[in-house]
């Protein structure tokens, strides 16, 4: 499958690559790669299903991590059927071109079967790009009770240093005290983009 070999399965992210790409600046240099961190889980246990988790990171020159991660999952629902509730964590939202793909996925995702998906993300991509604004509020029409996104503040941050995240023996990551106060204003300039309403 093309972009499998950005994707690591059953495999925790390494702590450095989670301090450098999740970072939630507002103005984040040298960050041109999306890493997302992946649990699809079964949602009853010990019904049907196998879980899924692990992380996907672009290819620069091709593929982008969401496009690469639709397709992984795709595949899993195929061989491993089953409801699945499924949460992502996202280094940077998705641009224009990702939404217009995540748009029918999402609504075949929810419509056709019982799967849920909530989308977080440390920074928006691209702050001040129309195109990928649109993508946003049209990510935003199809939030649901099984579709929910939003920003990533310090309880996520948590989560996925205790389960995603290869962190023991590491020190405190060097943002942790600034997280909520930058996802805050993540938060304020996510709302305004959403108010527009493309
Ligand atoms: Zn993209």
């Amino acid at each position: 499958m093309a972009g499998d070999e950005n994707v690591r399965v059953s495999k925790k992210l390494d702590f450095n690559t989670f301090e450098f790409e999740f970072e939630n600046l507002h103005y984040a240099e040298g960050r041109g790669r999306t890493y997302v961190i992946f649990d699809v889980k079964p949602q009853s246990e010990g019904g049907r299903g196998e879980r899924l988790w692990g992380y996907v990171r672009n290819n620069p020159l091709d593929d982008h991590a969401e496009v690469i991660l639709m397709s992984k999952i795709n595949d899993h629902l195929e061989t491993h059927q089953g409801n699945y509730t499924m949460t992502w964590y996202m280094s940077w939202s998705p641009c224009g071109n990702c939404s217009s793909e995540l748009v029918p996925w999402l609504q075949n995702l929810l419509e056709e079967q019982q799967h849920t998906l909530t989308m977080y993300f440390s920074r928006i991509y691209d702050k001040d790009r129309a195109v990928d604004h649109r993508g946003l509020c049209d990510l935003q029409h199809v939030v649901s009770n099984g579709f929910q996104m939003g920003v990533m503040g310090q309880t996520e941050v948590d989560t996925c240093l205790a389960e995603y995240v290869e962190a023991s023996g590491c020190p405190p990551l060097k943002w942790l005290h600034m997280t909520d106060s930058n996802a805050t204003q993540t938060q304020d300039k996510l709302s305004s983009i959403l108010m527009n309403r493309f």
